[in-house]
């Protein structure tokens, strides 16, 4: 199997990771294009754009969770 060096798409990497935002909830980078890390909070999988992003939703995912 041949592997392919893809070095124009940081996001390639993330693909596969489904969120339940379109918006970072922290700073509301798209995080279609901006996914970095993710984090699940009641059964929901949540998509942002920075480990600090991620750190502040896990502060008060309360106020940022989708109903
Ligand atoms: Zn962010």
């Amino acid at each position: 199997m041949k592997h392919k060096t893809n070095m124009n798409s940081s996001k390639e990497n993330m693909k596969n990771i489904q969120v339940v935002n379109d918006e970072d909830p922290i700073c509301h980078m798209k995080t279609a294009q901006f996914l970095k890390d993710t984090a699940v909070y009641k059964n929901k999988t949540y998509g942002f754009c920075s480990p600090y992003c991620k750190e502040e939703f896990k502060k008060n995912p309360e106020n940022y969770a989708q109903k």
